[in-house]
């Protein structure tokens, strides 16, 4: 297993074509904007050599049984499962940020199911080139990307209807050792300081879009392979302050990129899924739910450093003991919690597939995930209630520091006496980092927008047995316990009832 250090160096050895601002990005290691993002996932590697996380930063892999980051683990038992989603809270405690790692590692749990199925039913050999590839990724304790979300250019068309076919990735040629792919993939989460991109087809697809099912890894510089970094709110302040970043050490949500495939060789041994469209839907849908899993677990160990950090603040400004701020509070532990209920229960809930690898409850996965398109926002909305106006006003490093204005802000911005002005500044620079922003946004799209969600619930929440249920309360079908309870028919039942009725109004 790698260290946070060493998987920080093994990105050094790497040559990514990453492009940021009209620049082409020489070491994404040492680029001041993507630095911190790359601190986060390393904190995923770190952790794994701590006496105290190590039951649930590792796991022993089922392939070799060596002792392994669990990040690269196929969960073979619902508590697998729950550790996964333990190690998530943890880890968002611990950083503050999406640490990214998640999206590569729900990738190869849910092509270890999928390839299996396709191997049963068409005879092909994808299953064994996935444990091929998992080994190299277990031993070489990788950092996959795992990227689904293709760009979809008008989304009232299918893959094959759009005017431009490269819409959504596809294979564009077969030849005998490989396959070439061209397209994109939108907002892949920690592509630019992954090792590895796996990609897998974005929605249920047609025999008419059969080139469009198709699932293959790469490393991150293979030739041909662009990733534009995006924009994310106050990221130059990177450049210019440490406290005014608030989150300066790890960033903020995970750092996405637009990852172009240009004609992108691929050897066969590394493609997982090449024409088997009637599997496509199948995989979206698993590794969906291995990623709705996630929510509960990241973004509340992230929300439990805002709590914390709005709590700090309320100190900080001599408002701590108000009922109104505790009832405040007191109401972001309980949203926060929800979520964490969420996780914890799909992951319980978890069974065995045919592969052997366990997954979550797809119903209360998708629960979790729709819960925390809603509550970020209201736990955000919360802690800059009770931050207070300063949260968007207030002055910068430069200004904390200047010899000559310094000394205001330090006198204006004071709250109580005992706290130094710059501790309320770091926390409310915290405050604003957690609340604002693409935080959000990536609680609400990102595993899928709400309505994703709510198709699966609708799916999977089986409303014809609900329908049955109110059907034979309401004696419009038959009841076979009430006889057994009353000892009566329903109609004797409500002879007698009426017969009651009658001499009670006598
Ligand atoms: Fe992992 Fe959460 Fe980031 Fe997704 S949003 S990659 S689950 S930390
Ligand atoms: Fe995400």
């Amino acid at each position: 297993m790698m260290t946070g250090r060493e998987y920080v160096e093994s990105l050094k050895k790497l040559k990514p074509k990453v492009y940021f601002m009209g620049k082409e990005v020489e070491s994404v290691a040492d680029h001041p904007v993507l630095r911190p993002h790359v601190n986060a996932a390393a904190m995923t590697y770190e952790l794994a050599h701590e006496p105290d996380y190590e039951e649930i930063m590792t796991a022993r892999s089922h392939l070799t049984g060596e002792k392994i980051n669990r990040f690269t683990h196929i969960h073979q038992s619902t508590e697998d499962l729950v550790k996964k989603v333990k190690m998530m809270r943890l880890l968002g405690q611990k950083t503050g940020a999406c640490f990214q790692r998640c999206v590569g590692f729900d990738a190869l749990n849910a092509l270890y199911i999928v390839t299996y199925d396709v191997d049963k039913k068409l005879g092909t050999d994808y299953h064994e080139r996935l444990k091929k590839y998992l080994l190299y990724v277990q031993k070489n304790d990788l950092m996959c990307a795992g990227a689904m979300t293709d760009v979809k250019g008008d989304r009232g068309l299918r893959p094959h209807q759009q005017k431009d076919p490269d819409m959504y990735v596809h294979a564009v040629e077969k030849t005998e050792a490989g396959i070439i792919v061209r397209g994109a993939k939108a907002h892949i989460t920690g592509a630019a300081n992954s090792h590895e991109i796996i990609v897998m087809p974005t929605r249920a697809l047609g025999p008419e879009d059969k080139d469009y099912a198709v699932s293959f890894a790469v490393p991150v510089d293979t030739e041909g392979v662009y990733l534009i970094f995006g924009r994310q709110p106050n990221e130059l302040r990177r450049l210019e302050s440490f406290i005014d970043c608030g989150n300066a050490k790890y960033g903020a949500v995970g750092g996405e990129a637009l990852i172009i495939f240009d004609n992108v060789f691929v050897p066969w041994e590394r493609v997982f899924m090449c024409g088997e469209y009637e599997f496509a839907g199948e995989l979206v849908e698993i590794f969906a739910t291995f990623h709705r899993q996630n929510y509960g677990g990241c973004k509340v160990g992230v929300a439990d450093v805002l709590v914390g950090a709005t709590t700090n603040i309320a100190e900080y400004i001599g408002v701590a003991n108000a009922s109104h701020v505790i009832d405040k509070i007191t109401e972001m532990m309980f949203m926060a919690e929800a979520c964490w209920c969420g996780s914890l229960a799909c992951s319980y809930e978890g069974y065995k597939t045919p592969s052997g690898a366990y997954m979550p409850n797809p119903l209360l996965a998708n629960v979790t995930k729709l819960l925390i398109t809603r509550f970020p926002y209201e736990w955000s909305r919360l802690a800059q209630d009770i931050a207070g106006g300063l949260l968007a006003t207030c002055p910068s490093e430069r200004d904390f520091k200047h010899p000559k204005i310094g000394k205001f802000v330090e006198k204006y911005c004071k709250g109580v006496a005992e706290v130094p002005t710059e501790h309320r500044i770091r926390m409310l620079r915290l405050i604003e980092a957690l609340s604002i922003g693409a935080h959000l946004v990536e609680s609400l799209h990102g595993a899928g927008s709400p309505q994703a969600q709510k198709i699966m619930i609708w799916r999977r929440g089986n409303i014809e047995a609900k329908k049955q249920l109110a059907k034979i309360i309401a004696g419009i079908e038959e009841d076979k316990y009430f006889k057994r309870i009353t000892g009566k028919s329903e109609e004797e039942y409500f002879e007698e009832f009426m017969r009651k009725v009658k001499q009670a109004h006598k």
